[in-house]
């Protein structure tokens, strides 16, 4: 049985945007060599800029000394183009491992294709946002073979406080979206509870520390209210895009599988709306000013 990759093993992180960057400065701080890639010229920059690994002009050229292929990328659907892409120019035992947040039963299919072509596949989605990538405090939903989270299990260990394991290859992936259904529809629930509180006359700061002693209170009411929303900031690092796909993605899955779930189907319709108004790379926390009658 092939041995866990411990560092200076060398690591290609494909995806150097909000997450990948800060994910990539755990990886070099743990030890890590990190060779990075992204399409995006000013991300390149970004990464070269910090001095956290090696960056890379193209897919084949991160991925040839790579023990490890981490993708951080916006969608499945780009997951697979780049996994299809890099697949020849992998050395044998390379393990993928797949942080972004994808649709499972892609990932499912995913995994099968590369068992059969002698590679794992990891799918390990990541909650927690911009502030626990830099810190390396994330949460960690890791789907796959035992033996084979095994073998990733230090590369996990240095970006993320609590690693679960959620079963076969794509529940990572399943449980993100669920994640992000309940981290979405209480966002909503929280910000018409401002809207309402504020068109009676309620204090919003008064509501949110209201909302934080009581039962109310859920991750938004704790960390995204007054950060960004009241101060009107906007600045959490996570587009509307991603959140209302993440949604999209809980929903369909539930429609695959013959579940009826009511608040997901309408909770799903209004982050897709919000997304195309304010524009996919709004930031999420922006579905306070999206009203749905505009
Ligand atoms: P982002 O848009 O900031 O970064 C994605 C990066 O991928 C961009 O820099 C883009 O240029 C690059 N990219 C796109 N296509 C590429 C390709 N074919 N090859 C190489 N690079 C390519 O997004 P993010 O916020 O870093 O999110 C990444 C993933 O993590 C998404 O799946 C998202 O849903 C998930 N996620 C984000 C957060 C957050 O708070 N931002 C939290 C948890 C999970």
């Amino acid at each position: 049985m092939s041995k866990p990759i411990e560092a200076p093993g060398t690591i290609a992180l494909i995806g150097l945007g909000n997450m990948g960057q800060p994910m990539a400065g755990c990886l070099a701080r743990a030890g890590y060599k990190v060779v990075g890639f992204d399409t995006g010229a000013a991300a390149r920059e970004r990464f070269a800029a910090a001095a956290q690994g090696t960056v890379a002009n193209s897919l084949e050229t991160a991925v040839a000394q790579a023990d490890a292929v981490i993708t951080m990328l916006p969608t499945g659907k780009i997951v697979r183009a780049v996994v299809e892409a890099i697949r020849p120019h992998l050395r044998p035992e390379t393990v993928i491992i797949d942080m972004s947040s994808s649709e499972p039963l892609g990932t499912r299919d995913l995994a099968k294709e590369l068992a059969a072509a002698g590679f794992g596949l990891v799918d390990a989605p990541v909650s927690g946002g911009v502030k626990r990538a830099v810190d390396g405090s994330l949460a960690i939903m890791a789907g796959g073979e035992a033996a084979v989270i095994d073998r990733v299990d230090p590369i996990l260990k240095a970006m993320g406080r609590s690693i679960f394991r959620t079963g076969a290859s794509g529940s990572g992936h399943a449980m993100k979206a669920l994640n992000n259904y309940v981290s979405g529809a209480g966002l909503v629930a929280a910000v018409e509870a401002l809207r309402i509180g504020g068109a009676f006359g309620l204090d919003p700061d008064i509501m949110v520390d209201v909302l934080n002693a009581s039962t109310g209170k859920n991750n938004s009411t704790e960390v995204k209210l007054k950060q960004f929303v009241i101060s009107e900031t906007y600045a959490s690092g996570f587009f509307i895009g991603l959140m209302a796909k993440d949604i999209r993605i809980a929903d369909t899955l539930a429609k695959e599988l013959g579940v009826d779930v009511p608040l997901a189907d309408s909770t799903a319709d209004l982050w897709d709306k919000a997304a195309d108004k304010l524009g996919a790379m709004a930031d999420h926390t922006e579905i306070a000013r999206f009203r749905a009658k505009d």
